[in-house]
């Protein structure tokens, strides 16, 4: 290739911001402002410097130059778990002390069923999303009244985010057939669709959760989402003591949820009640989904023993962590603090999710200053635990990145990178850099968004 060539071809556009940051590198100059080019056209970066020692070729009168001396610069985030076709429902209030279930039975009476309500919700969910700096989400496509819809898809890959749309479903006891039937056909009629969607909209498969859909309901999603299909495999798992009594002593309200809906048979009963904690339940289904071809996303992991570390790890599963839901569901009172730092430590990849809006605080769905966001949660776990700002950046970007099976230098911000989106976060008000980006409490992000050819800066006001 001709470098002179190559040179002309490319229209740089240069950044100045007090600093920038990735999973890899936190790119800050002894207080001094940094200078990002990007190429103007594919969205690029070209080269990262302290801004005094920005490159000659740059500084030339016909580069644009955009000037963010208070703001901080990250790569687009990833919501690695999050629930768009509940957004309408909005946040509300819990009390962990009356458990799980009355809340379970708030979001089946309250979740929209009808095609447009549903669509209605993840487009506004959507804007949530990118209104807090998100570049792509693993979104659960929720089954109202038990039947997978496909609404979800459809709707994401319409939208100005990559996505993938985990196809939710339920399959145990007397309604295992009807859960497997329903699944198989959701997944046939969405593949046919697939080819007509933009890339940046990818269908996954989300099996419930171990207390709702059998061990052999786990098998048949690991035959669909085999190849040729190579679908992301995403499950909720060890999330409540309910969900342990259920699966360690086949008792507790998970089952009277299952007798009242008229689901518990024998053949459950022949697969818990045998002691085992839920991730020990799941070992074969993680084994062998990484034998296949990609390694299962579990979310939440709240409840997690020494015996599960070694499982998830020896299984290569992934996890996200929900931090503001586990509290919400009180889940450090009732399980003990959130194990994801040990997990890290093991080379477990520990991404972010936000969960639904209902978890939320109310703030979450404000017209002006409302988002769904794991920035919030990297501010959460900053101010709780003061985890390290880098450990945080790899947990929104690139270990989301993992757990969705999409390419790590899509949520980048290094030389060569070509980011999908990136984030400017106001840091007026504090003399730090990256850590400031943690410590504020500004709901606001403007985005720099690259996905359309251009560099726009956009806020939430111009947000889709
Ligand atoms: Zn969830």
């Amino acid at each position: 290739m001709n470098p002179a060539a190559s040179r002309e071809d490319v229209h740089p556009f240069v950044i100045i911001a007090r600093a920038a940051a990735d999973a890899r590198r936190v790119w800050t100059h002894r207080g001094g402002p940094i200078a990002l080019v990007l190429d103007e056209v594919t969205g690029r970066v070209l080269s990262i410097t302290p801004a005094s020692e920005l490159p000659r070729e740059f500084l030339r009168s016909d580069v644009p130059l955009n000037v963010l001396s208070d703001f901080v610069l990250l790569p687009g985030l990833v919501n690695a778990h999050t629930h768009l076709d509940l957004t309408d429902v909005g946040p509300r209030p819990h009390d962990p002390s009356r458990g799980f279930m009355p809340w379970i039975d708030m979001v089946r009476r309250e979740r929209p069923t009808e095609a447009t309500d549903i669509a209605a919700a993840v487009r506004r969910g959507v804007s949530l999303c990118r209104a807090g700096g998100t570049a792509a989400v693993g979104d659960i496509a929720g089954a109202p009244r038990a039947v997978p819809s496909v609404v979800p898809f459809d709707t994401l890959a319409a939208a100005p985010l990559a996505s993938v749309s985990y196809l939710e479903f339920f399959a145990i006891g007397n309604g295992l057939q009807r859960g497997i039937d329903g699944i198989t056909g959701a997944v046939l009629s969405a593949v046919e669709r697939q080819s007509a969607h933009s890339v940046s909209a990818r269908l996954g498969l989300q099996p419930h959760a171990p207390n709702t859909v059998s061990l052999s309901g786990y098998r048949h999603a690991l035959d669909l989402a085999a190849a040729p299909r190579k679908m992301p495999l995403c499950t909720h798992l060890a999330e409540s003591p309910e969900e342990r009594e259920f699966i360690a002593h086949a008792r507790g309200p998970q089952r009277e949820l299952l007798e009242a809906l008229g689901l518990w048979n024998d053949a459950i009963a022949g697969e818990v009640g045998r002691g085992l904690t839920p991730i020990e339940h799941l070992a074969p289904i993680l084994a062998t989904a990484r034998s296949q071809w990609t390694p299962f996303t579990a979310v939440h992991c709240n409840d997690v023993s020494d015996t599960d570390l070694d499982i998830l790890s020896g299984t290569g599963t992934r996890v996200v962590y929900c931090p503001r839901s586990s509290d919400y569901f009180g889940a450090p009172e009732r399980l003990g603090p959130h194990r994801y730092r040990e997990m890290l430590a093991r080379g477990i990849p520990v991404a972010l999710g936000t969960d639904s809006i209902i978890n939320l605080p109310a703030v979450a769905a404000d017209p002006e200053f409302g988002s769904i966001s794991v920035l919030d949660e990297m501010r959460h776990l900053y101010l709780r635990d003061g985890t390290d700002a880098a450990t945080l950046f790899a947990m929104g970007t690139v270990n989301g990145a993992c757990a969705l099976d999409a390419p790590p230098g899509d949520f980048q911000l290094s030389p060569g990178s070509t980011p999908l989106s990136i984030i400017a976060i106001d840091v007026s008000e504090s003399r730090e850099g990256p850590d400031g980006a943690l410590r504020s409490e500004d709901p606001r992000s403007w985005v720099l968004d690259t996905l359309s050819g251009t560099v726009n800066v956009w806020t939430r006001k111009n947000a889709v």
